[in-house]
C-alpha cells in the first residue's frame, strides 16, 4: 500500500484529500504546517507528498528544496492556490514533479497519484545504467555522476534525462515529452518542459553530453562535439 504525506494548513481540503486517498486505497498521514511536514518528511520513507504552496511555518518552496538538497526524490505534487504562472514555475523551479491548481476534483487528484505513482516504479526497477562521455545514469538507484561525482536530480529530471539519452539524436517536440513525462493535458502549456530543460541543462555541464533546442522541432541530446 502506497504511503502519502498531505502537507496542507486548510483543514476542509486536508479533510476531504484525506478521506479522498483513504477511500483510494492508499496510507495517509497529514501535517498543517510547514515544520512538521518537512520533519515527517525527513523522517518517513513516503511514496509520495501532496504539497501545499502556502503553509504557516515553513512555505511548499522551501520543503522541496530541503528535501531535494538532501538528495530526497520523493514523489513531489505541489499545490497552488489558484492558475498563477509565477507559483507553477516557481514550485517546479523549487523541485516539484507536478503541480495541481485549487480547486480540483477527488477523481483528478487519484489520477495523478496514480501517474505520478506508476513513473516513480517504472523508473525504479531497471536494473542497469547508461554511460556516455563523462556522463553515468545509474538507472536503478536513480544517481546521475559526471566525472564520477554524484550531481543531485529530481524524480523528474531523471525521467526526462533518461527520456532523452534512450532517445539521444532525435529531436523530441515539447508536446511528446509532456505527454511521455507527465502524461496529462496541461491545457496546453508546455512551459513545464521548458523549466525542466532548463534545469537539467545547468546539471549537465562538464558531462560531454548537451541538450540542444532545435527550432521548430523541440529538444535533442547529443554528444558536445570535441572542438571547443
Ligand atoms: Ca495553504
Amino acid at each position: 500500500m502506497a504511503k502519502i504525506l498531505v502537507i496542507e494548513d486548510e483543514s476542509s481540503i486536508q479533510k476531504l484529500l484525506s478521506y479522498d486517498l483513504t477511500q483510494a486505497g492508499y496510507q495517509v498521514d497529514t501535517a498543517l504546517d510547514g515544520t512538521t511536514g518537512l520533519k515527517k518528511a525527513e523522517k518517513n520513507d513516503y511514496d509520495l507528498i501532496i504539497l501545499d504552496l502556502m503553509l504557516p511555518g515553513m512555505d511548499g518552496i522551501e520543503i522541496c528544496k530541503k528535501l531535494r538538497k538532501s538528495n530526497n526524490d520523493v514523489y513531489i505534487i505541489m499545490l497552488t492556490a489558484r492558475d498563477d504562472e509565477f507559483d507553477k514555475i516557481t514550485g517546479l523551479d523549487s523541485g516539484a514533479d507536478d503541480y495541481m491548481t485549487k480547486p480540483f476534483s477527488p477523481r483528478e487528484v487519484v489520477a495523478r497519484i496514480k501517474a505520478g505513482l506508476r513513473r516513480q516504479k517504472k523508473t525504479k526497477h531497471p536494473n542497469r545504467s547508461i554511460a556516455l562521455k563523462n556522463l553515468t545514469l545509474d538507472i536503478n538507484r536513480h544517481e546521475l555522476y559526471i566525472n564520477n561525482k554524484l550531481v543531485p536530480l529530481t524524480h523528474k529530471e531523471f525521467e526526462l534525462l533518461l527520456f532523452l539519452l534512450n532517445n539521444k539524436g532525435i529531436a523530441l517536440s515539447r508536446d511528446i515529452l509532456l505527454e511521455s513525462l507527465w502524461g496529462f493535458e496541461y491545457d496546453g502549456d508546455t512551459r513545464i518542459v521548458d523549466v525542466h530543460i532548463f534545469k537539467l541543462r545547468e546539471k549537465l555541464v562538464d558531462s560531454g553530453v548537451v541538450i540542444i533546442t532545435k527550432r521548430g522541432l523541440g529538444y535533442m541530446l547529443e554528444e558536445e562535439s570535441n572542438e571547443n
